[in-house]
């Protein structure tokens, strides 16, 4: 005998056609599902690894527009997902493995679906490059930042750890001057990368130490951060540092690997924009911070999800009028 289906067992179906697939599940993909969905135009959003992007990894956010007691990263993102939903966009939490853009509908592959759409936007983000140190995973989010515009209040006159070399260190450094009671840079090498100006500036400010040939190997704590153990490279000596806070500010990487040789990148891997959010392809555009490595803060990103599904919007209007 055949067991009775009963309608609870059935998984509801999801359909494989699209207006626009927003790939990516941050303010910049968000924010664009919640524009095309108002439009009319059927959305579909995959999330990928990290549903709710970067902010989910952190605390408190005080700089987004709206809440004035500030807000907790990972719930400001569910509440832009439920806003998606409401708006009638359907969010899947699956990971794109391939697409295809040399011909239309496009083509994204996911690990268990392949889905069709007539628009494509890219909103993948870019990821912060880590240290690799012990106990860096461990306390992200509790003492490890990767955004001094984001944390940088929370660490009022506290010694403060800048990790890099680069104008991104540099300009993180200078930035936490204003809250900490000193800043000190742990660069691998005797120079910095950074720029004359930018070295100047960091040169000259008194609150920032310089600790040079030197890598951070362990981050301890208990609740949070409070010490990191640092080898100087040339004498192989160690040394314990109090702390309250370490910025690592070694670079980012945009998420594009999948998108090589399809769409056109610069030589870091960001997406190149063409005429506002366009790509290089007719009709797959791009926000956030997968294209944007200057401003890189969830309002912006989220400012670039709203201008990609206006472009999206006249983009389907004109081909449906051909
Ligand atoms: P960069 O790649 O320029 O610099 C990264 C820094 O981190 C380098 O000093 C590098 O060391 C160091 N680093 C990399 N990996 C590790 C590691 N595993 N452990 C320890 N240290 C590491 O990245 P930025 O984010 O600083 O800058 C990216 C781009 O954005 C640049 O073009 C920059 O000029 C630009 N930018 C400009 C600003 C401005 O003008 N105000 C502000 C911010 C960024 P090493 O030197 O040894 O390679």
């Amino acid at each position: 005998m055949q067991a009775e289906i009963r309608a609870e067992d059935k998984k509801p179906e999801v359909k494989k056609k699209f207006d626009v697939i927003i790939i990516g599940a941050g303010p910049a993909g968000y924010t664009a599902a919640i524009y095309t969905s108002r439009a009319k135009r059927d959305t579909l959003v995959i999330s990928g690894s990290l549903p709710g992007g970067q902010l989910v990894l952190t605390t408190e956010v005080e700089n987004y527009p709206g809440f004035a007691e500030g807000i907790m990263g990972p719930e400001l993102m569910t509440t832009m997902r439920k806003q998606t939903e409401r708006m009638g966009a359907t969010i899947i939490d699956d990971e794109v493995v391939n697409v295809d853009f040399r011909r239309k509908p496009f083509k994204i592959l996911t690990n268990s679906e392949e889905y069709e759409s007539e628009a494509v936007i890219i909103a993948t983000g870019a990821s912060p490059r880590k240290l690799g140190a012990k106990g860096e995973h461990e306390f992200s989010a509790r003492g490890v930042s990767y955004c001094a515009t984001c944390d940088g209040p929370f660490f009022r006159n506290q010694e403060i750890v800048v990790a890099g070399g680069g104008d991104s260190a540099m300009e993180e450094a200078i930035f936490l001057t204003k809250f900490a009671k000193n800043v000190h840079v742990i660069h691998r090498k005797d120079k910095l990368r950074a720029s004359k100006i930018m070295q100047d500036r960091a040169f000259e400010n008194n609150k920032i130490k310089f600790h040079w040939n030197s890598v951070i190997e362990e981050i301890r704590g208990k609740e949070k951060v409070n010490q990191v153990m640092i080898k100087n490279v040339t004498t192989n000596q160690q040394e314990t540092m109090d702390i309250g806070g370490l910025f690592v500010a070694i670079g980012h990487e945009p998420n594009t690997k999948m998108f090589k040789g399809q769409i056109e990148l610069d030589e870091q891997g960001y997406i190149i924009l063409k005429n506002h959010t366009h790509t290089s392809v007719e009709g797959v555009f791009a926000a956030g911070d997968v294209h944007d490595h200057r401003y890189r803060q969830a309002i912006t990103a989220a400012g670039f999800g709203c201008m990609a599904a206006i472009d999206v919007d006249r983009y389907l209007s004109e081909k449906n009028k051909k």
